[in-house]
């Protein structure tokens, strides 16, 4: 395996791209090498430009849930270009898509679709401020929503990967209303509401990804949300991660709880840029043109992005891929722990649905400091065997590995031969 044509590109891209990325979890900052550039991909694998193949679990970090150029999401996207790319107005397949999301997800009645995830947060954040008219946002360390200014603190996975403790050009006054809390713990939670009067709400993502996989603890999504009804402040669920893909109706179809606003995204748009937020109707009745909450997009609703998000959502619903999902990650989790046992390597797995990743630590993950006890070191050495193995995996410890309906059980098995190498070559460091 070489990787020529990616260092080559890297070299070129250096000059007029930051980094050669357009993403810094892109970078392989942490893991080292220059990061692979990518020619195609299709199904479950995906070939880098030097045409050495892996199966993919990337994907896109979330959105090809069927996997790549899925034959009936091809489909719809051709379809939709013969019709044209943008108009500046309303389809008909924005009311569908919008059906779809609505009916997944109980607690919301209407729904306002963005162009990523990041824009879903920030109109989320600045609707639950509208509708209480309070200014104060809770946000749990660890969790990452996106790149706006106010949510730009103890951040998660880029960040976390990059060592930084937070983004330089974020004004003080712009997190003077972000306050900090510790995941699976509600007595965080509670003393700021004890210290402040003025919460609008608690923004959460309802299983954390972007410090590793981190689920939640029993009834810690149930309690939070019961404890911010007696102090009239809105839970706000970033689902964006994982809505659709832990379940169709997302965290909180399974964990039963409903969120006051939901930001979606990632498989929503079934690759294509796509985010949403939606909440019950009393609450987005606030949205312009409806209320005095101002929020717009030229190219919001594009009708390329939303045909490839009805076939997308349609394909998965009639897959239910979840049980599947489950077992799966099972057996990933299995042969992970299996091997660190053989090798004498320190690991602690975590995951959740599709979601899954391996810490490199003995200690039990539940929250972000629990999670950076992990020896990115070894990951970076763990990374690149799976790479020479086939398997792509995120460049990063703190970025959850995804499934695909597509993968096949002869991927799985060389996903987890892949691990028996690479944690051999863990415990050979
Ligand atoms: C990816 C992600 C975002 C940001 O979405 P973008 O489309 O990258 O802007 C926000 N929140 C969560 C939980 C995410 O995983």
């Amino acid at each position: 395996m070489n990787f020529k044509k990616s260092q080559k590109l890297y070299n070129k891209g250096l000059v007029n791209l930051v980094g050669a990325v357009n993403s810094p979890v892109r970078a392989f900052a942490s893991v080292g090498g220059n990061p692979l550039f990518i020619k195609k991909a299709k199904g479950s694998k995906i070939t880098d430009v030097d045409d050495n193949k892996y199966v993919d679990l990337v994907l896109s970090y979330g959105p090809m849930i069927l996997g790549h150029r899925h034959k009936k999401v091809q489909k719809a996207i051709t379809k939709a270009l013969e019709n044209g790319y943008s108009f500046g107005a309303s389809t008909e397949n924005e009311i569908k898509l919008a059906k779809i999301v609505c009916d997944a997800f109980p607690g919301m009645d209407k729904v306002r679709f963005v162009n990523s995830g990041t824009e879903a947060v920030l109109s989320g954040i600045r609707l639950a401020r509208a509708f209480t008219g309070k200014d104060k946002i809770i946000k749990f360390s660890g969790c990452y929503h996106g790149h706006q200014d106010a949510l730009l603190v103890a951040a998660g996975s880029g960040l976390a990967t990059l060592s930084l403790p937070g983004s330089k050009g974020v004004p003080e006054g712009a997190v003077k209303n972000t306050l900090i809390a510790n995941y699976n713990d509600l007595e965080s939670v509670k003393a700021h509401f004890d210290t402040h009067d003025d919460i609008a709400g608690v923004i959460i993502e309802p299983v954390a990804g972007n410090m590793g996989v981190v689920t939640p603890k029993d009834n810690f999504l149930k309690e939070l949300k019961e404890y911010l009804k007696t102090k009239g402040a809105l839970l706000i669920a970033d689902e964006v991660m994982t809505g659709f893909r832990s379940k169709f109706g997302g965290a909180q179809e399974l964990f039963e709880v409903e969120a006051d606003i939901t930001c979606l995204g990632k498989v929503i748009g079934g690759g294509f840029p796509v985010g949403a937020y939606g909440a019950r109707n009393e609450i987005m009745e606030m949205v312009a043109p409806l209320g005095g909450m101002y929020q717009a997009g030229t190219l919001s609703g594009n009708p390329i992005a939303m045909a490839a998000g009805i076939a997308t959502l349609t394909e998965l619903k009639k897959q239910n891929p979840y049980k599947e999902f489950n077992e799966v990650a099972k057996e990933i989790e299995e042969a992970l722990l299996k091997y660190a046992d053989e090798f004498n390597v320190e690991l602690t797995v975590n995951r959740f649905g599709s979601m899954i990743n391996p810490f490199f630590t003995n200690k039990k993950v539940t929250n972000f400091k629990e999670a950076q006890t992990t020896d990115t070191k070894k990951f970076a050495v763990f990374f690149w065997e799976m790479i020479k193995n086939g398997v792509f995996l995120p460049p990063s410890q703190f970025e959850a590995w995804f499934l695909s309906s597509a993968l096949s059980k002869k991927d799985v098995n060389l996903t987890k031969k892949a691990i028996n190498k690479a944690m051999k070559a863990v415990a050979n460091m």
